[in-house]
């Protein structure tokens, strides 16, 4: 880490009286074990509180601290009020501000300083203090780094580690993609040493659907997935009423995405989600194929090569035939060995 970008922020730090925590709307393990870890860290010497756009999924709520974070769609007084109220707001695991949903329009009026610490492609110029390191394979392991570059490795506690350790297994699908950095396993071995049970923390996070979800899940293996082997890819649509369904809860649809890539031979895989205005997309690569490109330039999204996302503001059905219209351009790409 910079030894300018930490002399600034430690400079932030001491004259600051209200600090803000926030990440993306619909936070996921990385973004939640991100704020928490910083939240837990900035209490032993400084004040600070967590504020976000939306809820989070009930698999994340055991995590110590969770209760801790202010909702935006729960408080959204308290939290404009906050943000208001701060002189330094750390932004977690997004690049650029359209990203905070709910807190938009509260982070853009805010006078406080905004310091982003992330690992998304591009990052905004919106934020003037930042470390951004696409090849880190979470945003808690910059986190981690952080605290240890401030010289206060030793206020690394039992909570923060589990925080941590959250947001790397959940950014690397538990060790299976963005972790050939040897740093990544520096890191969660000293996790290791402060007691955290990593057993546990995996069936805490992936072992604690609801009924209908893991039927949810099922039913769009075996009723939903498509697949085009003309172009390696493989994709489910789900419905409004499919949602409502199988009692579609926050966070249901997460994970669901990666089965395409299960099946030999695929290389792009993507979920369709109907809400109410919009379609929600996420896509999923192996190899080079570059899925936060594809998403920048047909549907205004974002994310990193192999995993992405974006909100399409169209129908379910012009959303789908739009992305299955784009397939015959990348025909070569996607054939390759
Ligand atoms: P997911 O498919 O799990 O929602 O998101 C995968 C990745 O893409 C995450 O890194 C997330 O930050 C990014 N992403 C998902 N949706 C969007 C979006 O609508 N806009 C942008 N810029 N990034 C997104
Ligand atoms: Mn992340």
């Amino acid at each position: 880490m910079e030894t300018s970008f930490i002399k600034e922020v430690q400079q932030k730090l001491n004259a600051a009286k209200n600090i803000v925590i926030t990440t993306h709307h619909n936070p996921d393990g990385d973004a939640i074990g991100s704020v928490l870890a910083l939240w837990f860290y900035l209490n032993k010497k400084y004040h600070a509180d967590v504020v976000i756009s939306n809820d989070f999924p009930e698999f994340y709520k055991w995590m110590p601290g969770a209760d801790n974070i202010k909702i935006a769609t729960k408080s959204k007084q308290e939290c404009s009020e906050l943000t208001d109220k701060a002189d330094l707001i750390f932004c977690l695991d997004f690049n650029a501000p359209d990203r905070a949903g709910n807190l938009v329009k509260d982070l853009e009026k805010s006078k406080a300083d905004k310091i982003l610490i992330d690992h998304h492609l591009f990052p905004s110029d919106f934020f003037k203090i930042k470390y951004s390191q696409p090849a880190t394979s979470s945003t808690a392991e910059l986190i981690y780094e952080f605290i240890v570059a401030l010289g206060d490795e030793e206020l690394i506690d039992y909570n923060i580690a589990v925080a941590i350790y959250v947001g790397i297994i959940t950014d690397t699908g538990s060790f299976s993609y963005s972790c050939n950095n040897p740093g990544t396993y520096a890191i969660t071995s000293k996790l290791f040493e402060k007691g955290i049970d990593g057993a546990d923390i995996q069936r805490q996070v992936y072992c604690n659907f609801s009924e209908s979800r893991v039927r949810l899940l099922g039913y769009c293996l075996s009723e939903k997935l498509t697949i085009l082997e003309k172009y390696s890819t493989a994709y489910i649509v789900i419905t409004k009423d499919e949602m409502k369904r199988f009692h579609f809860k926050t966070g249901d649809n997460e994970g669901i995405v990666n089965y395409g890539l299960t099946i030999k031979g695929v290389k792009l895989a993507a979920l369709f989600t109907e809400r109410n205005s919009f379609v929600k997309l996420s896509l999923r690569s192996v190899g080079n194929f570059d899925v936060d490109k594809f998403a920048r330039k047909h549907f205004s999204g974002a994310g990193h090569k192999n995993a992405s996302g974006a909100d399409i503001y169209k129908t379910l059905n012009e959303s789908t035939d739009e992305f299955l219209s784009l397939l015959p351009l990348y025909e070569e790409e996607l054939s390759k060995k």
